[in-house]
């Protein structure tokens, strides 16, 4: 059994990653969810011109001796938001000033109005002010040619804005890798249809295309093949042809029926499968080509029980295919946290037990595992914000330790 990290090291060597040519123009309305193919450098400063962080008044406040209570303004024009008629503030001079309006000309100040007392056109203001206040300076969000998103991010919607500050409306992106979307297994029956004797609904199909959808993959769902070794022959090869990936749940074990494996050996490479973790033991993948240069589809077999299926994805097959979509692979954001009750568990395998984890009143962060740990508990995963990571070598953990946790609700 190969360990997580070996595991994952190889199957991040073997899918490689778009080349810097797979690479489409969209716009920036539809940019969302899509992994940047180079720097976006900003052409402009934001904000563009010096501007007014309040309503209030736009002055020279340290033109005359005396303190800033003593002094007065005469208020000489407004200024709205958007207004860039030519003002030029002299000394004595101030101008009623609106958030976001450029600061005129000669003001380096703007009041904020509640400091202000007002009489007629002669303003007092109140207190002790700093030359420079409530400005917001040109630039100081972003200089222009500074690089505000790097090649290789997956933009989400702070980056649509940030985008959008800079005035850019469309964008160099990765193609989304195609996959193809497989369940195996005799017993499957899809949902709205009567369940058969002996039959389960198929589960695995329907958290799978979601979580590869938000992942930036197009789907080829198609839909559920038997146990049947010409049909899975004929499924692979057709898939292998269409898509970047082939994603496959059930049939990688041993049972009589689990013809994955066999029919990715007949058809291509084997890299590897058995991975030492918990769950998702049987999880096996390689490219379905024995040609090393055609391209063909790279397959994910991922186990039939839905939490081994889920937990392989999250864990083998997400970076991998962020990877391949030109994202930059970061390592697992873990945090350490108390564990609430003990856990138990047998030296052999990395684990990934199921639990919850909040703020205890004391602010600090405690996991309470599930209840069940069984691969088949779908019901797991969906009561859990994160996994108890236990390392391993490692066994059993008494209550009050402290553990590493992942959270993974973001990946569903
Ligand atoms: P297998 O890996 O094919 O031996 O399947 C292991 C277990 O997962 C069996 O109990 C299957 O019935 C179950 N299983 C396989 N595929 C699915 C699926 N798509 N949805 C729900 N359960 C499944
Ligand atoms: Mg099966």
């Amino acid at each position: 059994m190969r360990p997580y990290s070996e595991a994952l090291q190889q199957l991040l060597s073997d899918v490689g990653r778009l080349s810097q040519s797979e690479v489409e123009s969209v716009e920036l309305m539809n940019a969302t969810g899509r992994v940047l193919a180079n720097d976006v450098v900003s052409p402009m400063n934001v904000p563009p011109k010096d501007n007014s962080a309040m309503d209030g008044y736009a002055l020279k406040l340290n033109e005359a001796d005396g303190t800033d209570a003593e002094r007065t303004w005469v208020v000489t024009a407004t200024r709205l938001a958007g207004d860039a008629t030519e003002i030029n503030v002299l000394a004595g001079q101030a101008v009623r000033i609106m958030t976001g309006a450029e600061v005129p000309e000669g003001a380096d100040t703007v009041i904020m109005q509640e400091e202000v007392t007002r009489d007629g056109d002669v303003i007092r203001i109140k207190g002790e002010h700093r030359e420079g206040e409530n400005i917001r300076v040109a630039g100081n969000d972003i200089a222009e040619g500074r690089t505000i998103i790097a090649a290789g991010t997956r933009l989400d919607a702070s980056h649509m804005g940030l985008l959008a500050s800079v005035g850019v409306d469309k964008l160099s992106v990765y193609r989304q890798p195609t996959v193809a979307l497989l369940s195996t297994g005799d017993e499957l029956t899809e949902p709205g249809q009567p369940l058969p004797a002996g039959a389960i609904y198929n589960s695995n199909r329907y958290f799978l295309l979601p979580m590869l959808e938000k992942l930036g993959c197009k789907v080829l769902d198609l839909g559920t093949i038997r146990d049947d070794k010409a049909a899975i022959r004929q499924a692979f090869a057709q898939a292998a042809q269409d898509a970047d990936f082939v994603v496959t749940t059930g049939g990688v074990s041993v049972g009589d029926a689990d013809f994955v494996k066999e029919v990715l050996d007949e058809l291509g490479n084997i890299d590897f499968w058995k991975v030492a973790i918990k769950p998702g033991k049987p999880f096996a993948c390689g490219s379905l080509t024995k040609d090393p240069t055609k391209k063909a589809g790279y397959l994910f077999g991922l186990p039939g029980n839905p939490v081994s299926a889920i937990v392989t994805f999250m864990l083998l097959a997400r970076p991998a295919l962020e990877q391949f979509s030109g994202q930059a692979v970061q390592p697992l954001a873990m945090l350490p946290a108390k564990l609430s009750q003990s856990v138990r568990k047998r030296p052999g395998r990395m684990d990934f037990q199921r639990a919850n984890y909040k703020v205890s009143e004391a602010g600090e962060l405690v996991v309470t595992p599930f209840n069940s740990q069984s691969s088949g508990v779908l019901s797991s995963i969906a009561e859990s914000n994160c996994f108890i990571v236990l390392a391993r070598d490692q066994g059993s953990v008494d209550e009050g330790a402290q553990v590493e946790i992942l959270p993974f609700r973001q990946w569903l």
